[in-house]
């Protein structure tokens, strides 16, 4: 026990007895007081949590002896209600020595406003109580391709830690209360000499908790924390890409104390489709065609997602890998109008003719003799 907490906190204040009060009668109010405050009784109320730790800080400093000597000693000295200015030098002319007590001079230094605000929180600052935002939460999901281009709700369970059902995150067996953490007194931080002043540091027995517990329970080990899983129906927007991360806000672990949730984010995974590709705000499909359809021209029938097949005309000479653009049939942008549907067209060589398609096409080739498709490159090649 610290000074600095003997010069804030009022134990008597707290036990509601006199500065004269007998141990008996100290005993008599803090029993009382343990049992309306006691965690127990108080499931899942922060509050009454900490002002358990309080009491039973003041009890275990006025109940005894030579701790209580000590305190009033301390307090007589330097006054009672201390309160240590923090971010400016304290401030106002006061009485002798204790009321215009000035913690600047003491470390003899400005700007030391900050650190000192650290070791000096009040006891409404303890880390226990502070509001917490939750922390993000990441996991992933695997949509068929329909699905990311059309957007989907999936439902996600989510495994997170959470409050031990068993002991309502007292992390205390069934019977039994966790204690004040003996060294930090229940503040959940220890002060530590360091180039001549105190830095505050997280209590290394407590965790920063500020209570200890002697008889844990057996479903946490004594942490009061336990990995518990809830189900949620999440929004995939449409037009999400494989490996996209979409960001739901407000659905990640929830906050502590008051304190916001965390978000949420999905890695998205998108099963293949068979027919149909994606090249970002388009969808692509490749299209086998014959070498008479594009020798000559065509109209041909082109499947589109999730709607009626498209008449596409091809027009006479359209080479092999050709790439035609149909508007309005692609991936849905954020502004509600749609990419385009990209169709590549794809020479399909017949493996098998029939006799009449083999004579037709060796005619072909007798009426081309002239033609060498490669004369060009090949002249181009041995001229560079
Ligand atoms: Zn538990
Ligand atoms: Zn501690």
């Amino acid at each position: 026990m610290s000074t600095k907490d003997y010069l804030e906190k009022d134990y008597y204040k707290t036990l509601g007895v006199p500065k004269t009060a007998k141990t008996a009668d100290i005993k008599k109010a803090y029993r009382d007081l343990a049992r309306k405050y006691h965690p127990d009784a108080n499931r899942g109320n922060a509050d009454a949590e900490e002002r358990f730790k309080e009491i039973t800080e003041a009890y275990n400093v006025l109940s005894d002896e030579k701790q209580r000597k000590e305190y009033d000693e301390a307090r007589s000295m330097f006054g009672g209600g201390f309160r240590v200015p923090t971010g400016s030098r304290g401030g106002g002319a006061g009485g002798g020595f204790g009321t215009n007590f000035d913690l600047g001079d003491l470390f003899g230094g400005e700007g030391l406003g900050d650190v000192l605000g650290g070791i000096f929180r009040g006891r409404g600052g303890t880390t226990s109580t502070r509001a917490r935002r939750g922390a993000d939460v990441e996991t992933e999901t695997t949509l068929s391709f329909g699905d990311s281009i059309d957007g989907a709700t999936v439902s996600l369970r989510l495994t997170g830690e959470g409050p031990c059902s068993v002991c309502h995150g007292t992390g205390a067996k069934a019977g039994t209360v966790p204690k004040v953490c003996p060294d930090c007194h229940g503040t959940g931080h220890q002060s530590r000499n360091a180039g001549g002043f105190g830095l505050s540091e997280p209590c290394p027995t407590c965790r920063g908790r500020g209570l200890v517990v002697e008889d844990p329970c057996p479903s946490c080990s004594g942490s009061g924390r336990a990995m518990s899983s809830r189900t949620i129906p999440v929004r995939i927007p449409a037009g999400v890409a494989d490996g996209q991360r979409v960001k739901i806000p407000g659905k990640g672990a929830p906050g502590e104390h008051g304190g916001k949730a965390g978000d949420l984010y999905v890695r998205v995974h998108v099963q293949p489709h068979s027919v149909f590709g994606r090249s970002g705000e388009n969808l692509t499909v490749t299209v086998p065609m014959t070498l008479s359809e594009l020798a000559l021209g065509a109209e041909i029938k082109v499947p589109t997602h999730r709607g009626a097949e498209v008449t596409l005309r091809i027009p006479p000479g359209t080479q092999n890998g050709q790439v035609f653009r149909v508007p309005g049939r692609g991936v849905r942008r954020k502004d509600g109008t749609l990419g385009a549907l990209l169709v590549t067209v794809n020479v399909a060589v017949p493996r098998d003719l029939n006799n009449k398609a083999r004579s037709a096409l060796e005619d072909f080739r007798m009426a081309t003799a002239g033609d060498d498709p490669r004369a060009d490159l090949l002249r181009r090649a041995r001229e560079s």
